[in-house]
């Protein structure tokens, strides 16, 4: 079989563009709750197909950087020069002992990227060819000069965008002395005499470049919240460890089911997946599948995770009750909140966890079986 191609990002991000105001460099600007760059940042970090991303900062850009990424996987940053295409430069030079096959770069400007648009791009990428994201012009062009409107033919232009993939060996060779008057690297692509082909651009891949465009952004990152509930039971039988939130708790008793019936885990997928309406868990992992037999449900919320970040959106809390007798969850309760908070690649305090019992009452009072409740909140794009 053939090896599948090394595919790296570099995000350029040195610019020191104050022009949309807030005193910081506009990439380090907080959106909905995370900076501007992280949004693209994490696009690139969460895709299968990106096998490592690198970004190109400002000298000193240091502490806005580190508070930017903290908890992602990175490269090492590069420091970039003074003209985007400066950076591309060190960027490149900084990628090349991953001896990458291709590069997407970016533009840290354009903070709503997402994993469909990269797809896009990656299924696109061809040795010896460039491929931009472009999108038609709907509004009339016109050329002013001094004070006459010079008339320019619409059909065929085009709006080109980021990211744009190269094969990373022709790319880096076209890196001479004079790449600053190169305003996009499609240009110095062109300029070498290279093919270029395009897929589909996104509208919300839009540049963000003065303070209106951050208005926007805002309003866009906000976007709408959705809210889902996951309820799970599974029956208590003999067994000597009790899987409850990812975590082995040693107990007398197990929870049967198909999988590691993890009740916890369950109610929480089925709530991420009621608050994306794409229907339940056991739609997407049927019992009758062999495939799932004894199998993790950690896997099983990696899964929901990897379907909000593809739907564009990101978890903004989850908040869950298991309802038993026994065993006590007081003592497990925070390693359950940190397990969780991984697999939904949140902060610990955006993941509540809570137990009750029922008095002695019904199944989960009398020790049958362990109910579990689960609520997630998203945000997605409106
Ligand atoms: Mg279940």
């Amino acid at each position: 079989m053939l090896k599948p191609p090394r595919i790296f990002a570099l995000i350029v991000a040195a610019g020191s563009g104050v022009r949309a105001g807030g005193g910081m460099p506009k990439q380090y600007r907080p959106l909905g709750g995370k900076s501007l760059l992280r949004y693209s940042v994490e696009a690139f970090a969460r895709h299968p197909a990106i096998a490592g991303t690198l970004i190109a900062i400002g000298p000193d850009h240091g502490t806005y950087y580190k508070e930017a990424t903290q908890g992602l996987n990175l490269l090492p940053p590069v420091i970039g020069g003074k003209e985007r295409a400066d950076s591309v430069k060190a960027g490149l030079a900084g990628l090349a002992k991953e001896k990458p096959d291709y590069v997407l770069v970016h533009d840290a400007a354009r903070p709503f990227l997402s994993a469909a648009l990269i797809d896009r791009v990656v299924k696109a990428l061809r040795p010896g060819r460039g491929v931009v994201p472009a999108l038609p012009m709907a509004d009339t062009v016109r050329r002013l000069v001094k004070k006459d409107w010079e008339e320019v033919e619409r059909s065929g232009l085009m709006r080109i965008q980021t990211p744009q993939g190269f094969p990373f060996k022709e790319l880096s060779e076209l890196q001479t002395e004079d790449v600053a008057t190169f305003t996009d690297d499609a240009a110095l692509w062109l300029a070498g005499n290279l093919p270029l082909d395009y897929v589909e651009g996104d509208e919300r891949l839009r540049k963000v470049t003065n303070e209106e465009d951050i208005a926007w952004a805002e309003a866009a990152a906000r976007g709408r919240v959705a809210t889902g509930f996951g309820y799970d039971v599974h029956r208590l039988v003999d067994g000597i460890a009790i899987m409850l939130g990812g975590i082995s708790i040693p107990h007398n008793k197990k929870l049967d089911g198909h999988s590691d019936a993890d009740v916890v885990l369950h109610a929480l997928v089925d709530a991420i997946l009621g608050a994306l309406a794409e229907g339940d868990i056991g739609q997407h992992f049927p019992p009758s599948d062999p495939k799932w037999k004894s199998a993790d449900s950690s896997l099983f919320v990696e899964e929901a995770v990897r379907r909000v970040a593809a739907r564009g959106g990101s978890i903004l809390h989850a908040d869950l009750t298991v309802i038993c007798e026994a065993p006590k969850l007081a003592p497990h309760r925070a390693a359950i909140q940190q397990r969780i908070a991984s697999l939904l690649n949140v902060a610990p305090e955006k993941v509540g966890v809570k137990a009750t019992t029922t008095e002695g009452l019904g199944f989960t009072g009398k020790g049958e079986g362990i109910a579990a409740q689960a609520v997630v909140t998203l945000s997605l794009p409106a």
